[in-house]
């Protein structure tokens, strides 16, 4: 998901997973960051922790997901840029999302992206879409040095394709 979509978060709040403005990883009282699966979430704060060592702070963009919410992302991307197949390499649908499981995170600011590529397969932690360079997800396997490969944009993703 693109970072900001300020309409569509005003029409569902952060109940539904709603990021109006970035929360820290350590959040506990957002549902966005809350809801995140415990294992993607561990991994992200010991991340974050050493990354604060480095001067760099996290923050989430977007995490967990309700599928409602989730929708209206897609609805929205469609309106946006201008058909559901080119939607469709930027926004999963409610059945295929990660952010829907909890199973991805969407990070912040540039310099924690940074951080990430060059740190991040240590704790699992893995983009996964060469167009979504925020968009983390968990991979334990890549903390032994099996970092996956990258899909050009979720279209190429298997997982998508429901
Ligand atoms: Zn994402």
């Amino acid at each position: 998901m693109p970072d900001f979509e300020p309409a569509v978060r005003q029409a569902l709040g952060p109940a539904h997973g709603a990021v109006p403005v970035p929360v820290p990883v350590f959040d506990d009282e957002t549902p966005a960051v809350a809801n995140l699966d415990p294992g993607l979430l561990a991994a992200l704060r010991r991340a974050a922790a050493d990354a604060a060592h480095d001067g760099v702070a996290f923050v989430v963009n977007g995490g967990w997901r309700s599928p409602e919410y989730q929708e209206q992302l897609l609805h929205d991307a469609v309106a946006k840029y201008g058909s559901a197949r080119e939607a469709a390499r930027w926004v999963a649908t409610p059945a295929t999302s990660a952010h829907v499981r909890g199973d991805a995170v969407d990070v912040g600011p540039a310099d924690a992206r940074a951080w990430l590529a060059e740190h991040g397969a240590r704790y699992g932690l893995c983009q996964i879409y060469r167009n979504e360079p925020w968009h983390y997800e968990l991979r334990p396997e890549a903390v032994g040095g099996g970092r996956p490969p990258l899909y050009p944009d979720p279209t190429h993703d298997p997982r998508m394709r429901r």
